[in-house]
Protein backbone atom coordinates (compact mmCIF):
# COMPACT_ATOMS: atom_id res chain seq x y z
CA UNK A 1 0.00 0.00 0.00
CA UNK A 2 0.94 3.49 -0.45
CA UNK A 3 2.23 5.47 2.06
CA UNK A 4 1.12 9.18 0.68
CA UNK A 5 0.35 9.98 -3.33
CA UNK A 6 -0.18 12.81 -5.17
CA UNK A 7 -1.46 14.30 -7.96
CA UNK A 8 0.69 14.66 -10.69
CA UNK A 9 -1.57 16.63 -13.66
CA UNK A 10 -2.88 15.49 -17.39
CA UNK A 11 -0.46 13.54 -19.77
CA UNK A 12 -2.15 13.39 -23.28
CA UNK A 13 -5.75 12.33 -21.81
CA UNK A 14 -4.43 10.24 -18.69
CA UNK A 15 -4.60 11.50 -14.98
CA UNK A 16 -1.22 10.77 -13.53
CA UNK A 17 -0.48 10.49 -10.25
CA UNK A 18 2.57 9.44 -7.80
CA UNK A 19 2.91 7.15 -5.11
CA UNK A 20 5.75 6.89 -2.27
CA UNK A 21 5.62 2.52 -1.50
CA UNK A 22 7.05 1.41 1.62
CA UNK A 23 10.85 0.34 1.14
CA UNK A 24 10.88 -3.21 0.56
CA UNK A 25 7.12 -3.40 -1.26
CA UNK A 26 7.39 -6.32 -4.07
CA UNK A 27 6.27 -4.69 -7.97
CA UNK A 28 2.93 -5.70 -8.80
CA UNK A 29 2.96 -8.50 -11.41
CA UNK A 30 4.10 -7.85 -14.45
CA UNK A 31 6.24 -4.98 -13.27
CA UNK A 32 9.47 -3.89 -12.30
CA UNK A 33 11.04 -1.43 -9.81
CA UNK A 34 13.42 0.19 -12.09
CA UNK A 35 15.76 3.43 -11.07
CA UNK A 36 15.24 6.54 -12.86
CA UNK A 37 18.42 6.81 -14.42
CA UNK A 38 18.10 3.19 -16.08
CA UNK A 39 14.85 4.88 -17.88
CA UNK A 40 16.87 7.81 -19.21
CA UNK A 41 17.32 7.22 -22.87
CA UNK A 42 14.79 4.50 -22.79
CA UNK A 43 11.81 6.58 -22.06
CA UNK A 44 10.40 8.47 -24.82
CA UNK A 45 10.76 12.19 -23.37
CA UNK A 46 6.82 13.12 -22.01
CA UNK A 47 7.54 9.71 -19.67
CA UNK A 48 10.87 10.72 -18.71
CA UNK A 49 10.24 13.90 -17.59
CA UNK A 50 7.21 12.48 -16.05
CA UNK A 51 8.73 9.60 -13.80
CA UNK A 52 11.47 12.23 -12.88
CA UNK A 53 8.68 14.64 -12.15
CA UNK A 54 7.12 11.87 -9.60
CA UNK A 55 10.19 11.17 -8.31
CA UNK A 56 10.97 15.15 -7.10
CA UNK A 57 7.51 15.58 -6.07
CA UNK A 58 7.68 12.20 -4.16
CA UNK A 59 10.90 13.14 -2.87
CA UNK A 60 10.00 16.88 -1.75
CA UNK A 61 6.66 15.48 -0.36
CA UNK A 62 8.15 12.94 1.88
CA UNK A 63 10.60 15.29 3.09
CA UNK A 64 8.38 18.15 3.97
CA UNK A 65 6.05 16.42 6.28
CA UNK A 66 7.13 18.93 9.26
CA UNK A 67 7.74 22.57 9.10
CA UNK A 68 11.43 23.92 8.91
CA UNK A 69 10.78 26.91 11.06
CA UNK A 70 9.04 25.30 14.17
CA UNK A 71 8.61 21.84 13.78
CA UNK A 72 4.86 21.62 13.38
CA UNK A 73 3.44 18.90 11.11
CA UNK A 74 2.51 20.43 7.25
CA UNK A 75 -0.90 20.23 5.45
CA UNK A 76 -0.82 20.31 2.05
CA UNK A 77 -2.12 23.78 0.57
CA UNK A 78 -5.28 22.81 -2.27
CA UNK A 79 -4.67 25.86 -4.64
CA UNK A 80 -1.34 25.33 -5.46
CA UNK A 81 1.66 22.98 -4.90
CA UNK A 82 2.78 23.48 -1.64
CA UNK A 83 2.61 22.49 1.75
CA UNK A 84 1.73 25.19 4.97
CA UNK A 85 2.38 24.81 8.53
CA UNK A 86 -0.60 25.64 10.20
CA UNK A 87 1.13 26.69 13.69
CA UNK A 88 3.48 29.18 12.12
CA UNK A 89 1.97 30.17 8.09
CA UNK A 90 5.72 28.91 6.61
CA UNK A 91 5.00 27.92 3.30
CA UNK A 92 7.34 25.34 1.61
CA UNK A 93 7.03 24.80 -2.44
CA UNK A 94 9.04 21.73 -4.25
CA UNK A 95 12.60 22.85 -4.56
CA UNK A 96 14.81 23.40 -7.74
CA UNK A 97 18.55 23.59 -8.32
CA UNK A 98 19.35 25.26 -11.17
CA UNK A 99 22.88 24.52 -12.88
CA UNK A 100 24.57 26.19 -15.67
CA UNK A 101 26.28 24.78 -18.05
CA UNK A 102 28.70 26.34 -20.47
CA UNK A 103 30.36 25.35 -24.08
CA UNK A 104 33.40 27.79 -24.85
CA UNK A 105 34.37 27.76 -28.74
CA UNK A 106 38.06 29.75 -29.47
CA UNK A 107 37.64 30.09 -33.27
CA UNK A 108 37.44 26.54 -34.39
CA UNK A 109 38.16 24.74 -30.97
CA UNK A 110 35.43 23.60 -28.39
CA UNK A 111 36.83 23.49 -24.72
CA UNK A 112 35.85 19.83 -23.32
CA UNK A 113 36.67 18.49 -20.16
CA UNK A 114 36.78 15.36 -18.07
CA UNK A 115 35.04 15.54 -14.52
CA UNK A 116 36.92 12.84 -12.24
CA UNK A 117 33.48 10.59 -12.01
CA UNK A 118 32.87 10.36 -15.19
CA UNK A 119 32.92 6.71 -17.55
CA UNK A 120 36.46 6.22 -18.95
CA UNK A 121 37.83 8.53 -21.53
CA UNK A 122 34.13 10.83 -21.64
CA UNK A 123 35.00 14.80 -21.96
CA UNK A 124 31.80 17.42 -21.52
CA UNK A 125 30.92 20.95 -21.42
CA UNK A 126 31.24 22.40 -17.91
CA UNK A 127 29.03 23.05 -15.65
CA UNK A 128 27.92 23.71 -12.00
CA UNK A 129 25.52 24.93 -9.54
CA UNK A 130 23.86 28.62 -9.74
CA UNK A 131 24.57 30.13 -6.24
CA UNK A 132 21.86 32.56 -4.43
CA UNK A 133 22.61 36.14 -5.57
CA UNK A 134 23.53 35.22 -9.14
CA UNK A 135 22.91 35.83 -12.69
CA UNK A 136 23.27 32.48 -14.73
CA UNK A 137 25.87 34.26 -17.05
CA UNK A 138 27.56 35.03 -14.26
CA UNK A 139 27.14 31.31 -12.72
CA UNK A 140 28.97 30.43 -16.03
CA UNK A 141 31.70 32.77 -15.69
CA UNK A 142 32.58 31.83 -12.03
CA UNK A 143 32.29 28.07 -12.90
CA UNK A 144 34.64 28.00 -15.74
CA UNK A 145 36.49 30.32 -14.17
CA UNK A 146 36.97 28.23 -10.86
CA UNK A 147 37.09 24.92 -12.85
CA UNK A 148 39.58 25.53 -15.75
CA UNK A 149 40.94 29.04 -15.40
CA UNK A 150 39.60 30.56 -18.87
CA UNK A 151 37.56 33.79 -18.85
CA UNK A 152 34.61 33.79 -21.22
CA UNK A 153 32.40 36.20 -22.69
CA UNK A 154 29.18 36.34 -25.02
CA UNK A 155 27.03 34.01 -23.43
CA UNK A 156 24.09 32.47 -25.49
CA UNK A 157 20.95 30.73 -24.38
CA UNK A 158 20.89 27.39 -25.91
CA UNK A 159 18.57 25.49 -24.06
CA UNK A 160 17.13 23.47 -20.86
CA UNK A 161 16.50 20.63 -19.24
CA UNK A 162 14.77 19.04 -16.13
CA UNK A 163 17.60 16.74 -14.79
CA UNK A 164 16.08 15.36 -11.33
CA UNK A 165 19.06 13.66 -9.90
CA UNK A 166 17.49 14.66 -7.33
CA UNK A 167 16.58 18.27 -8.06
CA UNK A 168 18.02 20.46 -10.46
CA UNK A 169 17.31 21.90 -13.90
CA UNK A 170 20.18 22.22 -16.63
CA UNK A 171 20.52 25.71 -18.85
CA UNK A 172 23.47 25.41 -21.18
CA UNK A 173 24.95 28.05 -23.18
CA UNK A 174 27.50 28.30 -25.62
CA UNK A 175 30.12 31.12 -24.74
CA UNK A 176 33.44 32.19 -26.48
CA UNK A 177 36.98 31.88 -25.27
CA UNK A 178 38.34 35.46 -23.72
CA UNK A 179 41.35 34.48 -21.89
CA UNK A 180 43.46 32.63 -19.94
CA UNK A 181 45.39 29.68 -20.40
CA UNK A 182 43.72 26.09 -19.25
CA UNK A 183 44.67 24.91 -15.46
CA UNK A 184 42.05 22.40 -13.81
CA UNK A 185 41.24 22.68 -10.75
CA UNK A 186 41.71 19.02 -9.89
CA UNK A 187 39.66 18.36 -7.83
CA UNK A 188 36.05 18.23 -9.79
CA UNK A 189 38.05 18.36 -12.89
CA UNK A 190 40.93 16.00 -13.64
CA UNK A 191 41.41 16.85 -17.29
CA UNK A 192 40.45 19.77 -19.86
CA UNK A 193 41.30 20.52 -23.56
CA UNK A 194 40.72 22.13 -26.91
CA UNK A 195 39.35 20.05 -29.31
CA UNK A 196 38.91 21.25 -33.39
CA UNK A 197 35.82 20.78 -34.01
CA UNK A 198 36.13 19.91 -37.88
CA UNK A 199 38.47 16.56 -36.58
CA UNK A 200 35.76 14.45 -35.79
CA UNK A 201 38.71 11.52 -35.20
CA UNK A 202 39.96 13.23 -32.69
CA UNK A 203 37.20 14.30 -30.54
CA UNK A 204 36.70 11.99 -27.50
CA UNK A 205 33.98 9.93 -26.14
CA UNK A 206 30.84 12.33 -25.30
CA UNK A 207 27.57 12.09 -23.10
CA UNK A 208 24.78 10.24 -24.47
CA UNK A 209 22.70 11.68 -27.60
CA UNK A 210 19.59 12.47 -25.01
CA UNK A 211 21.58 14.58 -22.65
CA UNK A 212 21.71 18.26 -23.23
CA UNK A 213 25.65 18.13 -22.82
CA UNK A 214 25.30 16.56 -26.29
CA UNK A 215 22.93 18.18 -28.02
CA UNK A 216 25.09 21.59 -27.04
CA UNK A 217 28.22 19.90 -28.05
CA UNK A 218 26.18 18.76 -31.34
CA UNK A 219 24.73 21.94 -32.33
CA UNK A 220 28.19 23.81 -32.23
CA UNK A 221 29.83 20.91 -34.01
CA UNK A 222 27.22 21.49 -37.12
CA UNK A 223 27.81 25.12 -36.72
CA UNK A 224 31.73 25.06 -37.33
CA UNK A 225 31.43 22.88 -39.58
CA UNK A 226 29.33 25.02 -41.91
CA UNK A 227 31.22 27.83 -41.96
ZN1 LIG B 1 5.76 26.16 11.45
Amino acid sequence: MAIRTQYLGVLGEEHCFSAEAQPGTAAAPGYVWQGLRALFGALEEARFALAGRALQIVEWDRTHQYCGACGGRTVARADERSRECPACREVTYPRLAPAVMGLVRRGGDLLLARAARFPEGMYSALAGFVEPGESLEQCLEREIGEEVGIRVRNMRYFASQPWPFPHSLMIAFFADYDGGEIQVDGMEISDARWFDAKKSENLPRLPARISIARKLIDAAIGEMREV
